[in-house]
């Protein structure tokens, strides 16, 4: 007896969850079509680094997608939700490093557990579009597409000062340095002069700028995070002479309206001009330049911007404003960086904050030359003055504005031939080589005769070769003669290969372009494929991503749309969504803190739906979110009260059509089908508003399950309570799909609650019965209005205040007091 109650109470989550999980995947039902004739919609989460294992911060942001696809699914979209790995990368080789372990079988370990985990998750991918980046059917487009950016210039080798990761021994991307640290292991960067390989994303930066206003479904801190790392700005580029020498130094200023008060120039030690310098000026004070640059040879740009005292000395030399030709002391100093700008700066002292520091401390001059409008000189200054005004002391332009001066100033330089109006932009090309083994191989080959040569595309792939030694210093392929030794494929003679491989980000920069036909072996996409699916329709991910993966793929996404590859909207991904973490004890879950909250544990404890829905309610999705047990149980309560409320009706609930409203004939039954219809409206407008706030849609299924259970006392052989036991699995399968599964299969349904039509919601169904409202204007009734029973006080005034009877008595007289009895009375008193 007591083993039939607690079988007849109790949710069997872990034999039923399994079985459908088993079920989906024989008969592909999450497979996705090109040739499917309804709209399509490809959402998408940003594919997962393996690293071992899952714990339930990852299911937040999988869950989250996964429920979007469902709806959307339900909602009659043909969906695309694939899934995959962006294998290569450090940890991989970090493993190999401390414990021997090959990265190929440590990579292939952690895939097959975490697919497994995301597959214990419930979700609804189309796993025969799955890719790992390690592959070589992957990878060997990566190759395709480098050498397609090669050829068309965007690909290129140069020696330059770069960001090196004493700890990854690796370069780094500027993108990869997070103030001053690297964005992997935290180390500070250190400054190194390699010769590497760079992407010319640069080229594309007016368009990857003024594209962000298109992205009006991205977050504006993402748009403005991008905006501010291309860092645009308008200025004028000039050139100033050197005393005793036939040589010039440029600058760039956005305050050409201060050239007048520029007192000194300042560049870099490691500036090219040094050279020439060293003609005119002491032995002594060209050593100290060199032992000054030397310092600084392995200091980040962080520390030199910013950490270091802004230090520097005379040079000597003088440089001669090509206006006002006056002869200015050329200083070097640390703060000012070869390799960003033209590598000199015009020192403005009393026009700019680091300036005046500078020249106070050093004794350098300081000359005002713009003025407030309408104010004076102020002597002595004791602050800079920054913003705009009048021009003072500046020749020709005394007296003109800031903003007439600096075009004034423009056309005189462009006049004179020696500068002119320009754009400049903080971010730099990327940086794509590493020095390291798991990654893919640059297709480049250097002949002795033919120099640097591009691996021609039949040759594709350049397998990464096995049975590499890695031991973490240096590169492993660069000392692998079985890898490096080649014959040229243009002469035939004796080359080397390339030994970097490349930045894992570029494999990441077109993944969602693969998934579209992940078994092309002829290309790595199909464009008709690419115009059935593309854009992302929505995209999911972490809002660290902001100005690597975001800008990076923005950037390939552009130069595909360039070849033709892709066809409609140059961006890749329509809209974005930043997921909030989910914390346990306040703090972000790591084994270090030994908080982690695992996958499998919490299926086998409390079942994969209560999981899934407890991560959807328990705060709205993008905000940060707490782990509790109180709030697991709470959901495994929950999921056993709609198995309570579900489980009579069975048989009797099979007769009334889910797609019919039923007839009723009282208020709780207008009650209980309007609360069908509120979880539909619910989740209907969550995602077409991409707001994906399912906590609420949850919230609201709770309300009906609740009058569900109070039904079942009371009207159980009402058609009501039929129907709403009928739709319940079709308004669970989004969030809870096993539980919703199984409830359409005892129902006696044969096909999946997931091919099923959401429940659309119903006007009628969802209306409520109006109140009338009396108004009353200083006592006397002067109108009756309707409204909904729940309207608040704001809009009771409101819908008043909008009666063209009312208005009329209040004539425009101020309105000195409300008064308002919910539901009956508005008075409003007039003066
Ligand atoms: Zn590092
Ligand atoms: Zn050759």
């Amino acid at each position: 007896m007591i083993t039939i109650l607690l079988m007849a109470e109790t949710y069997e989550f872990r034999t039923i969850e399994r079985k459908w999980q088993e079920r989906w995947e024989r008969e592909g039902i999450y497979r996705a079509s090109e040739t499917d004739q309804r709209e399509k919609y490809y959402v998408l989460e940003m594919l997962p680094y393996p690293s071992g294992d899952l714990h339930v911060g990852h299911a937040k942001n999988y869950t989250l997608g996964d429920a979007v696809a469902r709806t959307m699914r339900m909602l009659g979209y043909n969906v695309l939700h694939p899934m995959g790995w962006d294998a290569f990368g450090l940890p991989a080789e970090n493993a190999a490093i401390q414990r021997g372990i090959d990265p190929a079988t440590w990579t292939k370990s952690n895939i097959a557990n975490m697919e497994r985990q995301v597959r214990l998750m419930g979700t609804s991918y189309d796993w025969s579009r799955e890719v790992a980046t390690c592959n070589p059917d992957y990878y060997k487009w990566n190759q395709w597409l480098f050498l397609r950016l090669y050829e068309h210039r965007l690909a290129y080798k140069r020696e330059a000062p770069v960001n090196w990761c004493p700890h990854d021994q690796t370069v780094l991307a500027n993108e990869q340095v997070i103030d001053g640290r690297c964005w992997r292991c935290g180390h500070v960067v250190e400054r190194r002069n390699l010769s590497q390989w760079f992407l010319k994303i640069t080229a594309y930066a007016d368009r990857l700028l003024n594209d962000l206003e298109k992205l009006e479904g991205w977050p504006e801190r993402t748009r403005t995070m991008q905006r501010n790392w291309i860092g645009r700005s308008e200025g004028v580029q000039f050139s100033f002479g050197i005393e005793r020498l036939d040589a010039k130094i440029d600058v760039f200023t956005t305050r050409i309206d201060t050239v007048y008060g520029a007192t000194y120039l300042a560049i870099a030690p490691e500036h090219p001009i040094v050279a020439d310098l060293k003609t005119v000026i002491s032995k002594k004070n060209a050593a100290a330049i060199d032992a000054f640059a030397e310092e600084l040879k392995s200091k980040s740009e962080l520390e030199r911007t910013s950490l270091m005292e802004k230090e520097g000395f005379f040079t000597g030399a003088y440089a001669i404003n090509p206006l006002s030709h006056e002869h200015i002391p050329i200083w070097v100093t640390n703060y000012v960086l070869a390799e960003y700008g033209t590598g000199a700066v015009m020192g403005v002292p009393a026009h700019d904050e680091r300036d005046f520091d500078f020249a106070r401390k050093h004794a350098l001059p300081i000359a005002q030359v713009i003025v407030p409008h309408g104010g004076e000189a102020t002597v002595p200054l004791e602050q800079p003055y920054v913003g705009d005004g009048r021009l003072i002391a500046s020749g020709d332009f005394t007296g003109m504005s800031s903003e007439r001066a600096r075009n004034a100033i423009a056309e005189r330089l462009t006049a004179l031939g020696v500068g002119g109006k320009t754009v400049n932009y903080k971010f730099r090309d990327w940086l794509v080589s590493r020095q390291r083994y798991w990654g893919t191989p640059i297709p480049i080959v250097y002949c002795e005769t033919c120099g640097e040569v591009a691996v021609p595309d039949e040759e594709l792939p350049i397998l990464l070769p096995p049975d590499v030694p890695i031991t973490g210093e240096g590169s492993p392929l660069a000392r692998d003669p079985d890898f490096i030794n080649t014959v040229c494929p243009r002469c035939g003679g004796p080359a080397r290969r390339e030994s970097d491989t490349m930045d894992t980000f570029f494999e990441s920069s077109w993944y969602y372009l693969r998934y579209l036909d992940a078994h092309n072996e002829a290309s790595p996409w199909r464009e008709s494929h690419a115009a059935h699916w593309m854009n992302v329709d929505q995209y999911i991910g972490g809002s660290e991503h902001a100005v690597l993966h975001l800008l990076y793929s923005r950037f390939f996404y552009k130069f595909f749309h360039d070849q033709g590859w892709v066809a409609g909207n140059d961006e890749p991904f329509q809209r974005l969504f930043h997921q909030g973490m989910l914390l346990r004890g306040g703090e972000k879950m790591s084994k270090s803190r030994g908080n982690v909250i695992g996958i499998d544990e919490t299926a086998d404890t409390n079942g994969v739906d209560a999981m899934r829905l407890f991560l959807l309610y328990v705060t709205p999705p993008e905000d940060t979110a707490e782990w509790t047990d109180e709030g697991i149980t709470g959901r495994v309560r929950f999921l056993n009260r709609v198995w309570r409320a579900s489980e009579p009706f069975f048989e009797t609930a099979r007769s009334i059509s889910p797609r019919e409203l039923p007839p009723v004939s009282s208020p709780e039954e207008r009650a209980l089908v309007r609360a069908v219809h509120v979880v539909a409206k619910s989740a209907e407008d969550e995602v077409m508003s991409r707001r994906f706030h399912f906590n609420t849609t949850i919230a609201k299924l709770d309300e009906l399950v609740n009058s569900m259970t109070v039904a079942v006392q009371r009207i159980p052989e009402s058609p009501a309570l039929h129907y709403a036991v009928h739709t319940l699995p079709l308004l669970l399968a989004p969030y809870a799909p096993h539980i919703a599964e199984e409830l359409w299969g005892r129902l006696g349904h044969t096909t999946s609650v997931h091919l099923e039509r959401m429940v659309q919601p119903d006007a009628s169904a969802l209306a409520v019965d109006e109140i009338t409202l009396v108004v009353q204007v200083n006592g006397k009734v002067r109108a009756r209005i309707t409204a909904q029973p729940d309207i608040s006080e704001a809009d009771a005034f409101a819908l008043a205040l909008s009666n063209a009877h009312v208005q009329s008595q209040i004539d425009g007289k101020e309105v000195r007091k409300r008064i308002y009895v919910p539901g009956k009375l508005v008075n409003l008193v007039v003066a």
